[in-house]
């Protein structure tokens, strides 16, 4: 029989780096599924609708809600993020790795609806190192920082819940630590219980 794929939940605070070491594990890592949330909040500079994010309206956000399409959803910062259902679903089932890019109320969903999942919470190597990014990546004005500082702290108390914490103090030493992650869930008996089987 097939193996089902390892669905993957990254969490990590904003600015923390998620998006440049999402990018560095696919580029090596090509055949992983980077599941493309929608989202309610308006694109940023030089990202793509369907590729970063599916960007769609409230209106049509709440339809989808209604029609049941999300495996899970959340409100983060006065918009909608949510991620669809069947894609993943059918991808799992075609034995292919899913990397969901969460926050925490929605990885707290996933995980109990989909108790095997492998969870992964990036940290910075420190507090001021992660306000330092946000003012650095220039994104957002003043009042956006803060209120993303203002989240971060709330998420630190979620981040007991997650299996795994990544540090991102260098991009390469992140995508180490998070490619032994997956190198080690690989090795679980039960997923290698067929080389014993029938001895
Ligand atoms: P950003 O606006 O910085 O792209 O994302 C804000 C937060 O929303 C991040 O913590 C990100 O992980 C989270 N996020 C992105 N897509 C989804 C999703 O489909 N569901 C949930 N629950 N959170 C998401």
């Amino acid at each position: 029989m097939k193996q089902k794929g390892t669905l993957i939940v990254l969490s990590g605070f904003s600015g923390v780096g998620k998006n440049t070491v999402i990018s560095q594990v696919l580029a090596q890592r090509p055949e992983i599924h980077f599941s493309v949330s929608f989202t309610t909040r308006a694109p940023r500079t030089g990202e793509v609708n369907g590729k970063d994010y599916n960007f769609v309206t409230r209106e049509e956000f709440q339809a989808r809600i209604r029609r049941g399409e999300f495996l899970e959803y959340a409100e983060y910062n006065g918009n909608y993020y949510g991620t669809s259902m069947k894609v993943i679903r059918d991808k799992l089932e075609q034995g292919v790795d899913v990397l969901l890019e969460i926050e925490v109320q929605g990885a707290a969903a996933v995980m109990d609806k989909m108790p095997e999942a492998v969870s992964v919470f990036l940290v910075p190597p420190s507090f001021e190192e992660l306000s330092r990014r946000l003012y650095a990546r220039g994104t957002d004005d003043e009042e956006t920082i803060q209120k993303r500082l203002a989240i971060a702290r709330q998420e630190a108390k979620e981040v007991k819940n997650y299996m795994y914490i990544v540090v991102n103090d260098t991009v390469d030493h992140a995508v180490q630590e998070f490619f032994s992650i997956l190198t080690a869930e690989s090795c679980r008996a039960e997923r290698r219980i067929h080389f014993v089987e029938g001895v």
